[in-house]
């Protein structure tokens, strides 16, 4: 299910604007345009004179619907397709409501059941009572039965409330599933499939905790493309993302199993390394750096020559009681260091 915003129909306000203003031209005084209908009367006005009215209505409408529609699009208050911005959240969102009418559902299920329980228990209780006042066999007899009665609902009302919940666990899974995939889906990056800022933001917070915590080290590489700007403006954009995906899957292989490469921005990616101090950090980025730098690139479709293709690397050990900015604008500045100082280099910030 897919909850979709309609806009208000543009073209129905236009159409409006356009029929008014149409039939007030039409049926303007002058001329011959009432023609054989000026003696037809309508609440006492003239044929022609009630269209007036009636059309100048319609324009009136037009525009104030036009001015309702277009006026706060023109200064930037809607969007003018708010489902391309916000598709991804509106997922989550309808995800979101679904699993609480599921969960709704869940608390009307236990509702239910304790006021079952509450009359079973007044049940139980009145006979107690009614036991307790020596009734004749027969008064026993129908007590007897009336208890008989009262479990044989209780049985039924048990097995028809664990039917409703298995049915409300097996859609909240689903629906628990959909949102982990949304979750995933807003953490990756759409071009090369490994993880986006955001991504890289919520793993490096983790990471900055768990090293602090288990005292243990971690490092950072920040990698950009050198002069990637040019490599666009000659092979055109399309190859350029090419290169983006190469380079990425360059560093993807080039790390462990429990790193993490993402696209920080544009041409730049940052990789997150556990446990690893700065000097086998740098090591790593140096094996990219190398890798990337040894041969020209060749586009496999096309067989177009792309050339040499080089990064530049800032390398930075997390220092003790240093949050995520601190070491992301170290590892920065080196990277920046190693531009300054020439490109296709990597720099280990002091
Ligand atoms: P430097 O060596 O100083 O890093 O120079 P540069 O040209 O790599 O850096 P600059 O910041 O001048 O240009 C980066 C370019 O990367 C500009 C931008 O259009 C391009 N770019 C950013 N994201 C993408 C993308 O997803 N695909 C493609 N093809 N190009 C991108
Ligand atoms: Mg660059
Ligand atoms: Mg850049």
């Amino acid at each position: 299910m897919e909850y979709v915003r309609r806009p208000i129909p543009a073209w129905g306000v236009l159409a409006s604007l356009l029929i008014g203003f149409l039939s007030a031209y039409a049926l303007l005084p002058g001329g011959d345009k009432g023609g054989a209908f000026r003696s037809i009367q309508i609440f006492g006005l003239p044929l022609q004179t009630a269209f007036g009215v009636f059309a100048a209505v319609l324009a009136v409408l037009g525009l104030i619907g036009a001015a309702i529609y277009f006026l706060p699009r023109s200064l930037g208050f809607v969007s003018s397709n708010p489902l391309q911005a916000g598709q991804q959240n509106n997922a989550v969102l309808a995800t979101g409501t679904l699993l609480n009418l599921e969960l709704g559902k869940v608390l009307g299920i236990i509702r239910a059941r304790i006021s079952t329980d509450e009359s079973y228990g007044a049940s139980l209780a009145a006979a107690q009572t009614r036991l307790a006042e020596l009734p004749t066999p027969d008064q026993v007899r129908v007590i007897v039965s009336l208890l008989v009665a009262e479990n044989h609902r209780m049985r039924l009302d048990s097995a028809d409330m664990a039917k409703k919940l298995e049915a409300s666990r097996a859609v909240i899974d689903g629906l628990r599933l959909r949102l982990e995939k949304a979750y995933e889906v807003g953490l990756q990056d759409p071009l090369t499939a490994v993880g986006n800022r955001r991504c890289f933001d919520v793993t490096l917070g983790g990471a900055i905790k768990t090293a602090a915590g288990t005292s243990t080290s971690l490092s950072i590489i920040m990698g950009d493309l050198d002069h990637f700007k040019a490599i666009n403006d000659r092979f055109g954009h399309p190859v350029g993302d090419e290169v983006i995906k190469f380079f990425t899957q360059l560093m993807v292989g080039s790390v462990r199993e429990g790193d993490t490469v993402a696209r920080f921005g544009g041409e730049e990616f940052a990789i997150i390394l556990p446990q690893c101090n700065g000097r086998e950090a740098e090591r790593i980025a140096e094996r990219i750096r190398a890798k990337l730098s040894a041969k020209s690139l060749t586009m496999r479709r096309t067989s177009q020559d792309i050339g040499l293709v080089t990064a530049s690397f800032g390398v930075a050990e997390l220092k003790r009681g240093e949050q995520a900015e601190g070491i992301i604008s170290r590892a920065d500045d080196a990277l920046y260091e190693a531009k300054g100082a020439g490109r296709n280099q990597v720099i280990v910030a002091g």
